[in-house]
């Protein structure tokens, strides 16, 4: 009997063997995540980090700016700037979260559309598209990334800063070779319904504040629709780490802020899950979302 047989006979004869191990410990991945701004990490992906991190995963974050058109807090010691502050921030919220690694990539935040700063030659909307993925394919190479994780091509609500991490997500991922994408996104369908059960009876003043102008799901500014995602990952059990790596970032998200002020359920029901779309691959009408990025 050779080995190899040997080992498949008895992997299924004595599953407690050590030839086990591996079917139950799969081998360790690199999973690099890119975001615009800091606090970005906290809110969308942060759930998903922390279980790939609690499975044996390295988890390095990237973020293309340091949030510096954020609010600014008036508890700015002398000489520290916001970037500075929300660069601590950063770093505070990947220890919560397990990061083995933050990197920058060095770009301004450009702002929304219609702020006059956006064309600035720092910012990254301004960037050239090759050289800002370079930089990041960089680190993909560096890090011998397995997955690569971006944002959909609408960069969640169509923040310039967010469009951009989905056009160099996917283009550094092409000049690594890093060979799977994910984009982080939101499922419109699903926050549709939640935010319009919540929202009865309310004003509707208030309810435009949370719905926008929208009238239908089909232009509810959030997300991608749900028949686009593959991947819905469960991140219930890492909720706590997800307010708490919010929390970390104090100067933007205060405990006055929306997602703060949530019932515990209602924080619980909007966070306990995090929607995911390969890049490439599509979900069949009657496929269930896949569960794993690995
Ligand atoms: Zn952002």
């Amino acid at each position: 009997m050779t080995w190899a047989s040997g080992s498949v006979a008895n992997h299924s004869a004595a599953p407690y063997e050590l030839s086990c191990h591996l079917c139950q410990n799969p081998v360790m991945a690199t999973i690099v995540v890119l975001h615009a701004h800091p606090d970005d990490e906290a809110i969308a992906t942060s759930g998903t980090m922390a279980k790939a991190k609690a499975d044996g995963h390295r988890v390095v974050l990237v973020v293309a700016t340091r949030g510096e058109l954020g609010q600014s807090p008036d508890d700015l010691a002398e000489g520290e700037s916001l970037a500075d502050r929300r660069t601590t921030e950063t770093l505070k919220s990947a220890a919560i979260i397990g990061a083995d690694r933050v990197a920058f990539l060095g770009y301004r935040d450009s702002g929304m559309e219609d702020d006059p700063r956006i064309n600035d030659l720092d910012t990254f909307h301004s960037a050239d598209l090759e050289s800002a993925s370079q930089r990041m394919a960089d680190i993909l190479r560096e890090e011998g990334a397995d997955i690569l994780i971006g944002y959909d091509e609408r960069g969640n609500y169509l923040h310039p800063d967010h469009i951009k991490v989905h056009l160099v997500g996917a283009r550094a991922a092409e000049i690594a070779g890093t060979p799977k994408v994910f984009e982080a996104t939101m499922n419109r369908d699903f926050l549709w319904k939640l935010m319009q059960q919540r929202t009865q009876g309310l004003p509707p003043e208030m309810q435009a504040e949370v719905m926008g102008n929208a009238t239908s799901v089909d232009d509810f500014n959030l997300g991608m629709r749900e028949w686009t995602i593959t991947h819905r990952v469960d991140v219930a059990a890492y909720v706590p780490i997800k307010k708490a790596a919010m929390i970390a970032h104090a100067s933007q998200i205060n405990d006055q802020s929306f997602f703060l002020q949530m019932p515990e359920e209602m924080f619980a029901e909007s966070f306990g899950q995090e929607w995911f779309i390969h890049r490439g691959v599509s979900r069949g009408t009657d496929e269930p979302f896949a569960d794993s990025l690995l």
